[in-house]
């Protein structure tokens, strides 16, 4: 009896615990009154020459506009600091991120706990300050892989895992998801159709209050595409094109209700 109580009191601690940490993170990650550093690591996914030289060579300014994007938005919502968010690039990772192997919720509990110790050892390996929300981009050569896996992005853990291209001219397309799965991290939900595609309707919309509707000049980064008229919807080139919208900018609380 004394065992079975001991049992379920560490078991209600470790819960404990978990839950206590998904909250102080969520509300340190979102209270924007001190820079939100974010490390970006990339891999090479495809082991050949082409993706290792791509990573090899990538520049650290390759991660300026997300930081630019970022922080332009932030202010256009009202956040008052000078950098609400810093975006640096890390040293490449050589061990790649545990897959998700299948669905269910033990299973997703079990690739989440896997994915946390693995961002915190390829962190500690980068022998930097460790950043608060780790993304981790796979590269993949574009002449082997057409379509990638999708990327994801955990408030719980505060890690992201993106699919990107090995291709210096995808590099900008690239930047566009990594600040999708970011945003993901603190909290901002998708706002597509998952079945279509299309963006929702007024969440999923860069500019909402625009009468008509069509056109769209730019798309909400939670929608991942603009819509030109009610049934042609365009994915951005670049973060130039992307804005964020009121309701994602609630949901990690650049604006209050
Ligand atoms: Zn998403």
């Amino acid at each position: 009896m004394v065992w079975r109580n001991l049992r379920i009191a560490i078991l209600l601690l470790i819960l404990g615990i978990a839950a206590w940490s998904n909250w102080y993170d969520r509300l340190s990650t979102t209270d924007w009154d001190e820079t939100l550093r974010v490390g970006v690591f990339p891999i090479a996914d495809s082991d050949n020459e082409v993706t290792h030289d791509y990573i090899a060579r990538l520049p650290a300014a390759s991660v300026a506009d997300i930081e630019q994007f970022l922080n332009g938005e932030a202010r256009r919502h009202g956040v008052v600091i000078a950098r609400p968010v810093s975006v640096e690039l890390y040293p490449p990772v050589a061990e790649k991120p545990p897959e998700r192997t299948a669905d269910g919720v033990l299973q997703n509990m079990w690739w989440s706990l896997r994915l946390r110790m693995y961002a915190r050892r390829a962190v500690r390996a980068a022998g930097r300050r460790p950043p608060q929300i780790r993304v981790f981009v796979r590269y993949h050569d574009p002449s082997f892989t057409r379509t990638v896996p999708h990327s994801v992005g955990l408030q719980k853990g505060l890690v992201g895992v993106v699919h990107a291209f090995a291709d210096r001219q995808m590099t900008r397309t690239n930047n566009v998801v990594i600040a999708h799965e970011i945003l993901h991290t603190l909290g901002a939900s998708d706002k597509y159709d998952p079945a279509t595609l299309a963006p929702l309707y007024p969440t999923g919309y860069a500019e909402p209050e625009l009468e008509p509707p069509y056109p769209q000049s730019a798309a909400e980064i939670m929608a991942g595409r603009y819509a030109i008229d009610s049934h042609t919807f365009q994915i951005p080139e670049s973060l130039d094109e992307v804005l964020v919208g009121p309701a994602t900018a609630l949901e990690i609380r650049w604006t209050r209700p």
